[in-house]
């Protein structure tokens, strides 16, 4: 079970900003942004490389742009880390939204 599992359970605790029957979403304890959320579908897919559900990443990606709104942010970034080489720390898909400062380009 990943952390986000547990998370999702309840069994760990987050502060949780969004949930529907696909995903739920949590502020990242570790923000690198004055905004940055996390947005993880409930079913366990590691990473994108392994997804086969273009429902699930589709309502992600919409899921992160209402929280966006949600959160008052116009200019926001969505990313994805997959694998160690991109810096995934959780085998379990999430999207990073990071928001609420000038975001520089190209990222680290
Ligand atoms: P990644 O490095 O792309 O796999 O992203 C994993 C993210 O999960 C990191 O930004 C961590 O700060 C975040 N994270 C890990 N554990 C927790 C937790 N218990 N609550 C909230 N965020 C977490």
């Amino acid at each position: 079970m990943t952390i986000f599992e547990k998370i999702c359970a309840r069994e760990i605790p987050a502060d949780i900003v969004f949930e529907d029957d696909v995903c739920f979403a949590f502020r990242d304890i570790d923000a690198k942004a004055p905004v940055h959320i996390l947005v993880v579908p409930r079913r366990a897919i590691p990473r994108v490389a392994e997804a086969d559900d273009a429902g699930i990443l589709g309502h992600l990606l919409l899921a992160a742009a209402r929280i966006a709104k949600a959160e008052g942010l116009t200019g926001y970034r969505l990313v994805i880390n997959n694998g160690p080489d991109a810096g995934e720390t959780v085998p379990h898909l999430h999207i990073h939204l990071l928001g609420g400062r000038q975001l520089g380009w190209p990222p680290g």
